[in-house]
């Protein structure tokens, strides 16, 4: 089962998480071979989009944000997109879309940043978005600062992550067929009156980066971690290894029905309003070429398909249409 695990150290300003997604990084890989359209994912494709999966549980829950956390990598090459997305209740989805094939031996530059174009892009989407509010968004290049490609995604996040929030990072990442695992080590922020403004906080927590010898102490040792070790080991032996001599304080793991798990957010209505924007020129040339509208959802696989009379209901006057029955998603 798929499991998310914190912890604090005792005493210490640090904190940290690891998950494993084993069900639902499978269920989705499984959901993507049956998918005759794509097939499976290329293995480093796979790789990539298991690591932003754990990345993108780890970044939600450490933020406790109430909306959808979207982790997005893209630029140049053959992988156009790659998107994990994951909600406050730790429901998760993720896709890739390709342009050309992968070589099985491709890295992260060869993917999406061949001529340094590759981005990394956070999104964090409200869950009750008021008419006109953007979501907020931060955007990284796939390069250190001097310019350098960067192979690992963990180090493009924890770049991203030192930037936003000058919070010093550890962030390890794997993904097989099987096991999508990723571990966190944070120092957490400065307690105190700095907390209620956010420039005093920044620049307190700003000239703290690198200085906490508990933090780095730590962080050394979560950094011994091994991908190898990540994927076959379980998180109590793994945190064993790495921090017997710490005190750990570990909560409740999430797991089940309140732990990571993969769940789509595509429904019949959602996909109506994407034909609608498409409009319905558009809609009527695919109708006279193909007799029907087949949209399959890109993250699960399922099909919504729309005959000629589902299509001229989706474009006659709102105040025409059958009320609908399906509100509540
Ligand atoms: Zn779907």
């Amino acid at each position: 089962m798929s499991e998310l695990h914190k912890f604090l150290f005792d005493g210490l300003p640090v904190r940290g998480m690891l998950v494993r997604l084993t069900d639902a990084w499978t269920d989705l890989l499984e959901r993507r071979a049956a998918n005759v359209d794509t097939g499976a994912y290329p293995a480093p494709v796979r790789a990539l989009l298991g690591e932003m999966a754990a990345a993108a549980v780890l970044m939600q829950s450490n933020i406790k944000f109430n909306g959808a956390l979207v982790l997005q990598v893209f630029g140049d090459g053959p992988v156009k997109l790659a998107v994990a997305e994951v909600q406050s209740d730790l429901g998760l989805r993720a896709t890739a879309t390709m342009t050309a094939s992968v070589d099985d031996t491709a890295c992260l530059s060869h993917m999406v940043n061949m001529a340094g174009g590759g981005r990394c892009a956070i999104t964090l989407d409200p869950q009750d978005r008021h008419p006109g509010q953007q979501p907020y968004q931060g955007v990284v290049p796939l390069e250190d600062a001097q310019g350098r490609k960067l192979e690992r995604l963990s180090d493009v996040l924890q770049h991203y992550m030192l930037q936003s929030e000058q919070l010093d990072t550890v962030l390890v990442l794997a993904a097989d067929d099987r096991v999508a695992a990723g571990l966190l080590i944070q120092r957490m922020p400065l307690k105190g009156e700095g907390n209620l403004g956010a420039a005093l906080s920044h620049s307190d927590n700003e000239d703290q980066i690198g200085r906490n010898e508990d933090y780095n102490r730590i962080a050394h040792l979560a950094s011994s971690l091994t991908q190898e070790e990540l994927l076959t080991l379980d998180a109590d032996t793994i945190l064993h290894r790495l921090f017997w001599e710490e005190k750990l304080l570990r909560f409740e793991p999430l797991q089940g029905p309140e732990g990571p798990r993969f769940a789509c957010r595509c429904s019949r209505e959602r996909v109506g309003r994407m034909l609608q924007n498409l409009g319905a020129a558009e809609a009527e040339d695919i109708l006279a070429e193909r007799g029907s509208i087949d949209v399959a959802c890109e993250f699960c696989g399922q099909h919504y398909p729309f005959d000629a009379v589902d299509a001229a209901r989706l474009f006659t006057a709102p105040e025409t249409q059958p009320p609908v029955s399906s509100k509540v998603q």
